[in-house]
């Protein structure tokens, strides 16, 4: 089954938002009351609490509490589902202990059962039903998904007040012929180095330029922020500043998604197998004098979209291991010792002028196919079209070295084709 989502703004009245934000309080408290109960009972009487007891005792206690009466049922058991998922990843040590929580303007709610007629889009109208707030205008900037129905429907309100919509769908009717034969993923693989100074390089030439968004807000955030610092705590102007903060901060934050969104979208319309080098990004950051440049770039939010967006357009993301994908020769898989601050060289085996990043988005490709257990194709003309003029056109400065280097280079296709296996070894992390 494939899940594809859609998030949409919504733009509440007042008394519609009043009743979101007392939705999103109630959850609050319930969760509170949910958290002390399951301490509690480990306290006193050593046992552990499921969700299926604390969902009976929400059933009974829902009569007595005009509060939890006023969310939606579907709402309230989504808590409890949320608390237990907390403890589940407690006791599997993903996480720390569940916290309680203070009072707060964002935060979100769920309809877990969508389809049962608590939510309804209507595309017509440009409004969505919410069961228990109303009908709240809203802009749906696409279709609904064919074929499939509203699982859930997550509200959430941002730290700047803004509203959300995040609807999650599933097919109905299983898509069929999703996944493509291994014999179509070569038709149109693609391999991509992911850098700073172009945010992503593919194996076939493109280059995108690093949008900055994060350097570019730079300026204007540290002027908020030193605004926000001035102000004397919780005075009037202390929220006026600390809600122009937030605003900043998702600004920035939307702006790299849809720069995410459409270069996702733009790679798994066009390729069957997309291969990305497998980037330890927390590492990097650790270690990194550009780790601002790092965390602005965001390639773990755009390899996350391509994957989840390759789903539904039948294509393979593969993540590929990174060593050595910028020095090795695509042609002829030799190792050039070259620093990072050089963007071209020649390969010293096969004297190819070699763009760093392109050379290193075609290894991954490389190395992409492999990993789906497919030998790398034959280059195609005009793959290496541009590189063969480069080092044999009049300009290449390859050239002058002399007529010798066309027998040296023809001994090394020779060569090239039997080191062609040498992509095996990668097979072995399948
Ligand atoms: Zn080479």
């Amino acid at each position: 089954m494939v899940p594809s989502a859609l998030r949409i703004r919504l733009y509440p009245s007042h008394e519609q938002e009043f009743r979101m934000l007392r939705a999103l309080e109630e959850c609050r408290r319930l969760w509170n009351e949910a958290l002390s109960h399951r301490k509690d009972r480990w306290q006193n009487e050593r046992k552990s609490t499921s969700y299926n007891l604390q969902q009976w005792i929400l059933t009974a206690e829902r009569h007595e509490s005009p509060g939890l009466a006023s969310l939606h049922s579907q709402v309230a058991q989504d808590v409890l589902h949320r608390i237990d998922n907390a403890f589940t990843a407690f006791f599997q040590r993903r996480a720390k202990y569940p916290k309680f929580k203070k009072f707060s303007e964002s935060g979100s709610f769920t309809y877990s059962q969508a389809y049962n007629g608590s939510v309804k889009p209507d595309l017509h109208r440009r409004r969505l039903f919410l069961s228990r707030i109303g009908n709240v205008p809203c802009v749906f900037h696409r279709q609904l998904p064919m074929d499939s129905r509203m699982k859930t429907c997550t509200l959430v309100r941002e730290p700047d007040g803004k509203w959300f919509a995040s609807m999650v769908f599933e097919q109905v009717v299983p898509l069929q012929d999703v996944l493509p034969l291994n014999a179509e993923l070569t038709t149109t693989p693609i391999g991509v180095d992911l850098g700073l100074l172009s945010i992503i390089t593919t194996s076939e030439g493109e280059k995108v330029k690093h949008p900055h968004l994060l350097r570019n807000a730079e300026k204007k955030l540290k002027h908020v922020q030193r605004v926000f610092s001035r102000k004397e705590k919780k005075s009037n102007n202390w929220y006026k500043a600390k809600q122009r903060l937030a605003s900043q901060h998702a600004h920035v934050r939307r702006q790299r998604m849809d720069f995410d969104h459409k270069l996702s979208t733009k790679l798994v319309r066009a390729h069957g197998l997309i291969a990305f080098e497998d980037l330890k990004v927390r590492n990097m950051v650790k270690s990194h004098s550009f780790a601002k440049s790092i965390h602005d770039a965001g390639w773990g939010q755009l390899v996350k979209l391509t994957e989840r967006k390759a789903l539904v357009y039948g294509s393979v993301v593969v993540k590929v291991p990174a060593a050595f994908s910028t020095q090795e020769c695509f042609f002829c898989n030799s190792i050039n010792p070259v620093e990072v601050s050089i963007r071209e060289f020649a390969c010293r085996s096969c004297g190819r002028v070699l763009d760093r990043d392109i050379n290193a988005a075609k290894v991954v490709m490389k190395r992409g196919l492999a990993k789906v257990g497919l030998d790398r194709p034959e280059p195609k003309p005009a793959e290496i079209g541009p590189l063969r003029a480069q080092a044999t056109g009049p300009a290449s400065p390859v050239e002058e070295t002399g007529t010798k280097r066309a027998d040296h280079v023809r001994a090394l296709e020779a060569h090239d084709n039997s080191r062609g296996r040498m992509s095996q070894p990668f097979r072995a992390d399948l």
